[in-house]
């Protein structure tokens, strides 16, 4: 009874100075101002797992264009389980796919995601400076890559090509110009080989890459298996935050040399005619604007 008695509150008295110990710990780490790691995701569609076919990218609810888009939300929530595992704390997603390809009831807690059209200022939808990171999700290789599935720049019907202060870019690069505005660093990119590669020569080694196939061609592609592509994803996003402290904006020099070429599709002829435009881009917020 007394043994009883002694052990109880010697229980009590651990208990309570294991209390003393960790509450200062608790302040500390939860502190709401060290805490904020708020994620921002550009996606697109032609990088997403098992798409390597322009029929399931440009036209809207098609068969072949609604499976894409349930690639995509599994995909996509690969990516928000590995972001919010590795720390973040709040992640905005924006659909930024031509026709769009967030399915609502697919939707991953722990995230908000911006659809439809038209949206105000969608070039940059509520990317500002107090994100940690920016997140290029699905993306494609730019227009010319060999081995880049879907390989495009903005527009694959009129074959754009787009250059900036002499530097040959894609939409990895024009992304990550507009993050770079706002000092905000391109921490994550998935797609394929060939992106992977891409944003590896453009943010440099410390960019975490996931690759969900292997072009061969544009429309002809080495797939890996979702449950493998989904891990990866997972893995990589969870390694993306912990990269944070070594990702740096991606910064070009202004007034940026802008020079641009595109197929006039007015000509139907079986060559026809290349059009080139040059101008300059006083700021890089305005990078994509008409
Ligand atoms: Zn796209």
């Amino acid at each position: 009874m007394d043994e009883t008695k002694k052990k109880k509150s010697l229980w009590h008295t651990s208990y309570g100075h294991r209390i003393l110990f960790f509450l200062p710990l608790l302040f500390t780490s939860f502190s709401p101002a060290s805490a904020q790691i708020r994620i921002f995701i550009e996606t697109d569609l032609e990088g997403v797992s098992g798409v390597y076919r322009f029929a399931q990218t440009r036209e809207k609810d098609t068969p072949a264009n609604l499976q894409a888009c349930e690639y995509f939300m599994g995909d996509l929530a690969a990516v928000v389980r590995g972001l919010r595992d590795g720390g973040a704390t709040e992640i905005l997603i924006i659909d930024g796919h031509g026709t769009q390809a967030i399915i609502p009831h697919l939707m991953e807690p722990g995230a908000r995601y911006v659809t439809g059209k038209p949206r105000p200022e969608s070039n940059h939808w509520g990317l500002d400076s107090t994100y940690s990171g920016v997140v290029m999700f699905g993306f494609h290789a730019m227009n010319g890559t060999p081995d880049g599935v879907l390989n495009h720049t903005q527009s694959s019907k009129t074959e754009n090509k787009y250059w900036y202060n002499g530097v040959e870019s894609g939409e990895l690069a024009q992304t990550a110009t507009i993050a770079g505005y706002f000092g905000v660093p391109p921490i994550l990119v998935t797609g394929d080989v060939a992106t992977c590669r891409e944003a590896v020569k453009f943010f440099g080694n410390n960019i975490v890459t996931v690759a969900t196939k292997q072009g061969l061609s544009r429309e002809a592609a080495v797939l890996y298996p979702f449950a493998e592509t989904r891990k990866a994803l997972y893995e990589g996003s969870k390694r993306a935050i912990a990269a944070i402290p070594k990702c740096k904006p991606y910064l070009i020099k202004t007034p940026i040399n802008a020079k641009m070429e595109y197929i006039d599709l007015k000509d139907t002829s079986p060559s026809p005619k290349i059009i080139t435009r040059e101008w300059a881009i006083p700021s890089a917020i305005q990078l994509l604007d008409k």
